[in-house]
């Protein structure tokens, strides 16, 4: 295997998260299980085989692979990929993509598909991804994957097997719906893209951006450029039900040992051991 772009892994129960973000440098996820992946702001050559990806916003360090992961899927003779992006960039990715097939005369197979908060995509039988606003410069978008099991009707439970084949050959609906968030990608967002959907400080797994760690940095500056400062963290910490965050992008400002020294300052318990520095 080649290896062009730093990786790191972390394995929470079944899922793997794999993956590297640093602000204004490069940000790609990705989660082998589900066979999908977040974000091309690079792309290392291991991720290719990944047939579909959410793209959260097209800043530069977010999505300047996409023509690269698209002419080496079709080099190597892969299925084109499915990316998924926020509607107002579908457009100009198209022209980009003409562009590029000129200048690299190699066609770039693959299929765009808008997206606004509130879309869900159908993974497969067991996963779907529910699209939520986010608060960034430019149009963006977080993304949640839900498990999806039939369950029996709780009415129903204490039937034996024969009674609950008659009802349902009656034409009676015996099972229900019941959603799992499994894992959570915020991208880019000041932390209102956490608090306009709950599903973020639920999901099993969330993968979210802590920009800025230093005291000193200026909380008003940093909304409004749509990121979050680890003291937005601080103030949410009774909210988040996660069993693992993930705080990431952090700003090429700092060194990894500072940014581990100023979170463990202000977060001695990690929020109960469950943040995660991707560092
Ligand atoms: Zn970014
Ligand atoms: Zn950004």
């Amino acid at each position: 295997m080649i290896h062009n772009m730093p990786v790191k892994t972390l394995v929470h129960k079944d899922l793997s998260i794999e993956g590297y973000s640093r602000a204004a440098v490069q940000t790609y996820w990705r989660v082998p299980e589900l066979k999908i992946g977040f974000d091309l702001g690079a792309q290392p050559w291991s991720f290719m085989a990944t047939p579909t990806w959410f793209v959260s916003h097209t800043h530069l360090d977010h999505v300047v692979a996409l023509p690269a992961y698209v002419a080496r899927r079709r080099m190597m003779k892969m299925e084109p990929p499915t990316i998924y992006l926020p509607a107002a960039a579908v457009e100009h990715v198209e022209k980009i993509l003409k562009l590029f097939t000129r200048l690299d005369r190699g066609r770039m197979p693959c299929q765009l598909v808008p997206l606004e908060p509130g879309c869900e995509i159908e993974l497969s039988r067991e996963h779907v991804v529910s699209v939520s606003a986010t608060q960034h410069t430019v149009p963006s978008l977080g993304f949640v994957v839900w498990e999806r099991r039939r369950k029996l009707k709780p009415q129903f439970q204490t039937l034996t097997g024969p009674q609950i084949r008659d009802l349902r050959l009656g034409g009676t609906e015996v099972t229900e719906e019941k959603r799992i968030a499994r894992f959570a990608y915020l991208g880019d967002s000041a932390p209102e893209g956490l608090d306009n959907c709950t599903a973020m400080y639920e999901a099993q797994v969330l993968v979210l951006e802590i920009t800025f760690v230093a005291p000193s940095h200026r909380k008003d500056k940093i909304h409004k450029f749509g990121h979050i400062h680890l003291d937005d963290i601080l103030e949410r910490r009774e909210r988040f039900r996660n069993e693992l965050i993930v705080a990431s992008h952090f700003s090429t400002r700092y060194s990894g040992k500072r940014i581990r020294e100023l979170v463990e300052r202000a977060v001695p318990d990690m929020l109960g051991g469950r943040l995660y520095l991707w560092l």
